[in-house]
Protein backbone atom coordinates (compact mmCIF):
# COMPACT_ATOMS: atom_id res chain seq x y z
CA UNK A 1 0.00 0.00 0.00
CA UNK A 2 1.07 3.97 -1.04
CA UNK A 3 1.03 6.28 1.68
CA UNK A 4 -2.02 7.43 1.92
CA UNK A 5 -4.22 5.30 0.05
CA UNK A 6 -7.25 6.02 -1.58
CA UNK A 7 -11.12 4.21 -0.69
CA UNK A 8 -14.42 5.54 -0.96
CA UNK A 9 -16.84 5.60 1.66
CA UNK A 10 -18.60 3.11 -0.19
CA UNK A 11 -21.59 3.88 -2.55
CA UNK A 12 -21.27 5.70 -6.61
CA UNK A 13 -24.00 6.28 -8.56
CA UNK A 14 -25.75 3.80 -10.82
CA UNK A 15 -25.81 3.61 -14.09
CA UNK A 16 -29.28 5.62 -15.74
CA UNK A 17 -30.15 2.16 -17.47
CA UNK A 18 -29.99 0.76 -13.77
CA UNK A 19 -31.61 2.81 -11.77
CA UNK A 20 -33.31 6.14 -12.11
CA UNK A 21 -30.44 8.37 -11.73
CA UNK A 22 -29.64 11.18 -9.14
CA UNK A 23 -32.38 10.11 -5.95
CA UNK A 24 -31.96 7.81 -3.04
CA UNK A 25 -34.39 4.69 -2.84
CA UNK A 26 -33.52 4.97 -7.19
CA UNK A 27 -36.30 2.31 -8.47
CA UNK A 28 -34.84 -0.25 -10.55
CA UNK A 29 -34.91 0.35 -14.38
CA UNK A 30 -34.77 -3.54 -14.93
CA UNK A 31 -36.54 -6.77 -13.52
CA UNK A 32 -35.92 -10.51 -13.27
CA UNK A 33 -33.00 -11.98 -14.68
CA UNK A 34 -32.13 -8.33 -16.72
CA UNK A 35 -32.18 -6.75 -13.68
CA UNK A 36 -29.36 -9.33 -12.01
CA UNK A 37 -27.79 -8.82 -14.99
CA UNK A 38 -27.73 -5.45 -14.59
CA UNK A 39 -26.14 -5.23 -10.97
CA UNK A 40 -23.65 -7.46 -12.69
CA UNK A 41 -22.23 -5.38 -15.21
CA UNK A 42 -22.60 -1.92 -13.22
CA UNK A 43 -20.72 -4.02 -10.65
CA UNK A 44 -17.86 -4.43 -13.32
CA UNK A 45 -18.02 -0.35 -14.37
CA UNK A 46 -17.65 0.55 -10.75
CA UNK A 47 -14.92 -1.34 -10.10
CA UNK A 48 -13.22 -0.16 -13.43
CA UNK A 49 -14.00 3.16 -12.60
CA UNK A 50 -12.18 3.51 -9.42
CA UNK A 51 -9.64 1.61 -10.56
CA UNK A 52 -8.72 3.74 -13.32
CA UNK A 53 -9.05 6.90 -10.73
CA UNK A 54 -6.40 5.47 -8.86
CA UNK A 55 -8.22 4.11 -6.33
CA UNK A 56 -6.56 1.84 -3.38
CA UNK A 57 -9.10 -0.20 -1.69
CA UNK A 58 -12.16 -0.11 -4.15
CA UNK A 59 -15.86 -1.44 -3.19
CA UNK A 60 -18.34 -2.93 -5.08
CA UNK A 61 -20.01 0.88 -5.76
CA UNK A 62 -23.27 -0.60 -3.54
CA UNK A 63 -24.84 -1.35 -7.09
CA UNK A 64 -26.77 -4.22 -6.26
CA UNK A 65 -28.49 -2.48 -3.70
CA UNK A 66 -31.65 -0.05 -3.38
CA UNK A 67 -30.60 1.44 0.06
CA UNK A 68 -27.70 0.71 2.87
CA UNK A 69 -30.25 -0.47 5.65
CA UNK A 70 -32.93 -1.88 3.55
CA UNK A 71 -30.22 -3.98 0.75
CA UNK A 72 -29.24 -5.84 3.89
CA UNK A 73 -32.70 -5.88 5.43
CA UNK A 74 -34.43 -7.66 2.33
CA UNK A 75 -32.88 -10.22 3.50
CA UNK A 76 -33.80 -11.21 7.09
CA UNK A 77 -36.75 -13.01 8.24
CA UNK A 78 -38.83 -11.85 11.09
CA UNK A 79 -39.46 -8.31 9.35
CA UNK A 80 -43.06 -7.91 8.22
CA UNK A 81 -42.64 -4.65 5.30
CA UNK A 82 -46.08 -4.33 4.37
CA UNK A 83 -46.97 -3.61 8.40
CA UNK A 84 -45.26 0.25 8.29
CA UNK A 85 -45.35 2.49 11.08
CA UNK A 86 -44.15 6.03 10.97
CA UNK A 87 -41.01 6.62 13.59
CA UNK A 88 -39.03 9.87 14.12
CA UNK A 89 -35.14 8.92 12.64
CA UNK A 90 -31.79 9.87 13.72
CA UNK A 91 -33.67 11.59 16.79
CA UNK A 92 -36.94 12.67 14.77
CA UNK A 93 -34.52 14.17 11.99
CA UNK A 94 -37.08 13.24 9.84
CA UNK A 95 -39.85 11.08 9.60
CA UNK A 96 -39.75 8.11 7.69
CA UNK A 97 -42.34 5.19 7.16
CA UNK A 98 -40.43 2.03 8.57
CA UNK A 99 -41.13 -1.81 8.51
CA UNK A 100 -41.82 -4.18 11.75
CA UNK A 101 -40.12 -6.58 13.29
CA UNK A 102 -42.82 -9.12 14.17
CA UNK A 103 -40.55 -12.21 15.32
CA UNK A 104 -37.27 -13.65 15.69
CA UNK A 105 -34.75 -12.47 13.22
CA UNK A 106 -33.01 -14.66 10.58
CA UNK A 107 -31.37 -14.43 7.75
CA UNK A 108 -33.26 -16.32 4.74
CA UNK A 109 -29.27 -17.09 3.09
CA UNK A 110 -26.14 -15.02 1.50
CA UNK A 111 -27.03 -11.00 1.45
CA UNK A 112 -23.59 -10.18 -0.81
CA UNK A 113 -22.40 -13.49 -1.83
CA UNK A 114 -22.82 -13.01 -5.74
CA UNK A 115 -21.26 -9.37 -5.57
CA UNK A 116 -18.59 -9.63 -3.62
CA UNK A 117 -17.29 -13.37 -5.35
CA UNK A 118 -17.60 -11.42 -8.73
CA UNK A 119 -15.72 -8.00 -7.00
CA UNK A 120 -13.38 -10.30 -5.80
CA UNK A 121 -12.89 -12.19 -9.18
CA UNK A 122 -12.39 -8.92 -11.09
CA UNK A 123 -9.99 -7.29 -9.33
CA UNK A 124 -6.60 -7.06 -7.60
CA UNK A 125 -6.92 -4.51 -5.64
CA UNK A 126 -8.21 -4.23 -1.89
CA UNK A 127 -11.37 -4.76 -1.44
CA UNK A 128 -13.75 -3.55 1.04
CA UNK A 129 -17.57 -4.12 1.43
CA UNK A 130 -20.00 -2.16 3.67
CA UNK A 131 -23.03 -3.50 5.90
CA UNK A 132 -25.10 -1.25 8.02
CA UNK A 133 -24.48 -0.93 11.45
CA UNK A 134 -26.42 -2.33 13.84
CA UNK A 135 -27.68 0.86 15.61
CA UNK A 136 -28.22 2.75 12.15
CA UNK A 137 -30.48 -0.52 11.37
CA UNK A 138 -32.33 -0.17 14.30
CA UNK A 139 -32.49 3.56 13.94
CA UNK A 140 -34.94 2.52 11.03
CA UNK A 141 -37.09 0.09 11.93
CA UNK A 142 -40.03 -0.74 14.49
CA UNK A 143 -40.11 -3.44 17.05
CA UNK A 144 -43.48 -5.49 17.85
CA UNK A 145 -41.32 -8.58 18.93
CA UNK A 146 -38.11 -8.43 21.15
CA UNK A 147 -39.33 -5.42 23.40
CA UNK A 148 -36.32 -3.64 24.21
CA UNK A 149 -33.75 -1.83 21.62
CA UNK A 150 -30.63 -2.72 22.64
CA UNK A 151 -31.67 -6.49 22.77
CA UNK A 152 -33.22 -6.22 18.62
CA UNK A 153 -29.53 -4.21 18.08
CA UNK A 154 -28.25 -7.13 19.20
CA UNK A 155 -29.78 -9.52 17.50
CA UNK A 156 -28.72 -7.85 14.02
CA UNK A 157 -25.53 -7.75 15.21
CA UNK A 158 -25.54 -11.54 15.14
CA UNK A 159 -26.68 -11.46 11.55
CA UNK A 160 -24.32 -9.04 10.28
CA UNK A 161 -21.15 -11.29 12.22
CA UNK A 162 -22.57 -14.28 10.02
CA UNK A 163 -22.60 -12.25 6.60
CA UNK A 164 -19.40 -10.85 7.48
CA UNK A 165 -17.71 -14.09 8.16
CA UNK A 166 -18.80 -15.43 4.82
CA UNK A 167 -17.64 -12.10 2.96
CA UNK A 168 -14.26 -12.89 4.94
CA UNK A 169 -14.42 -15.97 3.08
CA UNK A 170 -15.33 -14.94 -0.03
CA UNK A 171 -11.95 -12.30 -0.45
CA UNK A 172 -13.08 -9.46 1.16
CA UNK A 173 -10.33 -7.50 2.77
CA UNK A 174 -11.93 -4.49 5.14
CA UNK A 175 -15.70 -4.97 6.30
CA UNK A 176 -17.28 -1.51 6.87
CA UNK A 177 -20.42 -1.09 8.91
CA UNK A 178 -21.64 2.08 8.56
CA UNK A 179 -23.00 4.18 11.73
CA UNK A 180 -24.51 7.44 10.86
CA UNK A 181 -26.36 7.09 13.86
CA UNK A 182 -23.20 7.37 15.95
CA UNK A 183 -22.74 11.39 16.07
CA UNK A 184 -26.76 11.13 17.07
CA UNK A 185 -26.92 8.75 20.05
CA UNK A 186 -23.55 9.47 21.77
CA UNK A 187 -24.61 8.42 25.25
CA UNK A 188 -25.61 5.05 23.56
CA UNK A 189 -22.39 4.50 21.41
CA UNK A 190 -20.88 4.47 24.49
CA UNK A 191 -23.25 2.35 26.41
CA UNK A 192 -23.99 -0.68 24.03
CA UNK A 193 -23.17 0.74 20.48
CA UNK A 194 -19.47 -0.21 20.32
CA UNK A 195 -20.71 -3.71 22.00
CA UNK A 196 -22.69 -4.40 19.72
CA UNK A 197 -20.38 -3.78 16.91
CA UNK A 198 -17.73 -5.96 18.52
CA UNK A 199 -20.45 -8.84 18.23
CA UNK A 200 -20.71 -7.80 14.38
CA UNK A 201 -16.96 -8.19 13.83
CA UNK A 202 -17.28 -10.95 16.60
CA UNK A 203 -13.88 -13.62 14.95
CA UNK A 204 -13.32 -11.35 11.54
CA UNK A 205 -9.74 -12.34 10.34
CA UNK A 206 -9.84 -8.96 7.91
CA UNK A 207 -9.56 -5.59 8.63
CA UNK A 208 -13.05 -3.94 10.14
CA UNK A 209 -13.97 -0.59 9.43
CA UNK A 210 -16.96 1.79 11.00
CA UNK A 211 -17.87 5.07 8.90
CA UNK A 212 -19.61 7.96 10.75
CA UNK A 213 -20.62 11.07 9.11
CA UNK A 214 -23.37 13.40 8.98
CA UNK A 215 -25.28 12.05 6.17
CA UNK A 216 -25.71 11.94 2.54
CA UNK A 217 -26.35 15.49 1.08
CA UNK A 218 -30.11 15.34 1.24
CA UNK A 219 -32.24 18.90 2.69
CA UNK A 220 -33.20 17.22 6.52
CA UNK A 221 -29.56 16.48 7.03
CA UNK A 222 -28.57 20.11 5.50
CA UNK A 223 -30.87 21.89 7.52
CA UNK A 224 -29.73 19.87 10.57
CA UNK A 225 -25.96 20.81 9.95
CA UNK A 226 -27.17 24.52 9.83
CA UNK A 227 -28.24 23.97 13.69
CA UNK A 228 -25.36 22.47 15.06
CA UNK A 229 -23.62 25.60 15.14
CA UNK A 230 -19.77 26.53 14.03
CA UNK A 231 -18.29 23.37 15.39
CA UNK A 232 -18.92 19.64 15.53
CA UNK A 233 -18.13 18.75 18.61
CA UNK A 234 -20.29 15.56 18.83
CA UNK A 235 -17.39 12.89 18.12
CA UNK A 236 -15.52 14.38 21.16
CA UNK A 237 -17.83 12.30 22.96
CA UNK A 238 -17.49 9.14 21.09
CA UNK A 239 -13.55 9.08 19.46
CA UNK A 240 -12.55 8.03 23.24
CA UNK A 241 -14.71 5.08 23.28
CA UNK A 242 -14.20 4.08 19.55
CA UNK A 243 -10.06 4.42 20.17
CA UNK A 244 -10.42 1.83 22.79
CA UNK A 245 -12.73 -0.20 20.53
CA UNK A 246 -11.31 -3.68 18.80
CA UNK A 247 -12.64 -1.68 15.51
CA UNK A 248 -9.57 -1.09 12.90
CA UNK A 249 -10.44 1.82 11.01
CA UNK A 250 -13.12 5.10 11.53
CA UNK A 251 -14.39 6.65 8.75
CA UNK A 252 -15.46 10.23 9.07
CA UNK A 253 -16.19 13.27 7.22
CA UNK A 254 -13.10 16.18 7.29
CA UNK A 255 -13.93 18.50 3.81
CA UNK A 256 -15.92 21.39 4.32
CA UNK A 257 -16.39 19.61 7.55
CA UNK A 258 -17.28 21.88 10.96
CA UNK A 259 -15.57 18.95 12.56
CA UNK A 260 -12.26 20.61 14.37
CA UNK A 261 -9.57 18.21 12.41
CA UNK A 262 -8.05 18.21 16.17
CA UNK A 263 -10.70 15.89 17.57
CA UNK A 264 -8.76 13.06 15.59
CA UNK A 265 -6.07 12.97 18.09
CA UNK A 266 -8.57 10.89 20.23
CA UNK A 267 -8.32 8.39 18.13
CA UNK A 268 -4.87 7.65 18.58
CA UNK A 269 -4.01 4.43 17.70
CA UNK A 270 -6.75 3.58 14.76
CA UNK A 271 -6.52 4.19 10.65
CA UNK A 272 -8.41 6.75 10.37
CA UNK A 273 -10.63 7.08 6.90
CA UNK A 274 -10.28 10.86 6.35
CA UNK A 275 -13.23 12.09 3.98
CA UNK A 276 -11.68 14.14 1.59
CA UNK A 277 -14.08 15.03 -0.61
CA UNK A 278 -17.39 16.42 -0.13
CA UNK A 279 -20.78 14.45 -1.48
CA UNK A 280 -22.49 17.39 -0.57
CA UNK A 281 -21.98 19.48 -3.19
CA UNK A 282 -21.37 19.02 -7.10
CA UNK A 283 -18.31 21.55 -6.78
CA UNK A 284 -15.46 19.43 -7.81
CA UNK A 285 -12.03 18.87 -5.40
CA UNK A 286 -9.40 19.88 -7.17
CA UNK A 287 -6.34 17.72 -6.31
CA UNK A 288 -4.63 20.77 -4.19
CA UNK A 289 -7.96 20.75 -1.80
CA UNK A 290 -7.47 16.99 -1.27
CA UNK A 291 -4.05 17.17 -0.57
CA UNK A 292 -4.54 20.25 2.21
CA UNK A 293 -7.14 18.26 3.86
CA UNK A 294 -4.55 15.46 4.11
CA UNK A 295 -2.19 17.78 5.43
CA UNK A 296 -4.10 19.14 8.36
CA UNK A 297 -4.90 15.13 9.36
CA UNK A 298 -1.56 14.72 9.49
CA UNK A 299 -1.05 17.04 11.97
CA UNK A 300 -3.05 14.94 14.20
CA UNK A 301 -3.09 11.55 12.79
CA UNK A 302 0.40 9.51 12.08
CA UNK A 303 0.89 10.11 8.15
CA UNK A 304 0.83 6.12 7.83
CA UNK A 305 -2.48 5.88 9.50
CA UNK A 306 -4.05 8.05 7.05
CA UNK A 307 -6.40 6.56 4.49
CA UNK A 308 -7.95 9.31 1.93
CA UNK A 309 -11.70 8.63 1.56
CA UNK A 310 -15.16 10.09 0.40
CA UNK A 311 -17.17 12.07 3.57
CA UNK A 312 -20.21 9.93 2.57
CA UNK A 313 -21.70 7.65 -0.16
CA UNK A 314 -21.94 9.62 -3.36
CA UNK A 315 -24.97 6.92 -4.39
CA UNK A 316 -27.50 10.10 -5.25
CA UNK A 317 -24.78 11.87 -6.56
CA UNK A 318 -24.30 12.89 -10.95
CA UNK A 319 -22.53 10.17 -12.03
CA UNK A 320 -20.43 12.59 -14.33
CA UNK A 321 -20.23 14.38 -11.04
CA UNK A 322 -19.00 11.41 -9.22
CA UNK A 323 -16.34 10.41 -11.42
CA UNK A 324 -14.81 14.11 -11.50
CA UNK A 325 -14.61 13.66 -7.85
CA UNK A 326 -13.34 9.93 -8.02
CA UNK A 327 -10.65 11.01 -9.90
CA UNK A 328 -9.53 14.66 -7.85
CA UNK A 329 -9.62 12.23 -4.78
CA UNK A 330 -6.82 9.80 -6.49
CA UNK A 331 -4.81 12.53 -7.41
CA UNK A 332 -5.02 14.67 -4.29
CA UNK A 333 -3.87 11.47 -2.94
CA UNK A 334 -1.10 11.44 -5.32
CA UNK A 335 0.25 15.00 -4.62
CA UNK A 336 -0.05 14.84 -1.16
CA UNK A 337 2.32 11.33 -1.53
CA UNK A 338 4.87 13.46 -3.54
CA UNK A 339 4.39 16.67 -0.68
CA UNK A 340 5.23 14.49 2.17
ZN1 LIG B 1 -22.05 8.47 5.49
Amino acid sequence: MPLYPTTIAGSLPKPAWLAEPSKLWAPWRLAGAELDAGKRDATLLALKLQEDAGIDVVTDGEQSRQHFVHGFLEFVDGIDFTRKVEMGIRADRYKAMVPTVTSELRLKGRVHADEARLARAHTTRKLKFTLPGPMTIIDTIADAHYGDRVKMAMAFAGLLNTEARALAVDGVDVIQFDEPAFNVYMREVEEWGIEALHRAIAGLSCTTAVHICYGYGIKANIDWKATLGGEWRQYEQIFPALARSRIDQVSIECRNSRVPTSLLKLLDGKDVQVGVIDVATDEVETPEQVAAVIADAAKYVAKEKIIAGTNCGMAPMRADIALAKLVALGKGAALARKKS
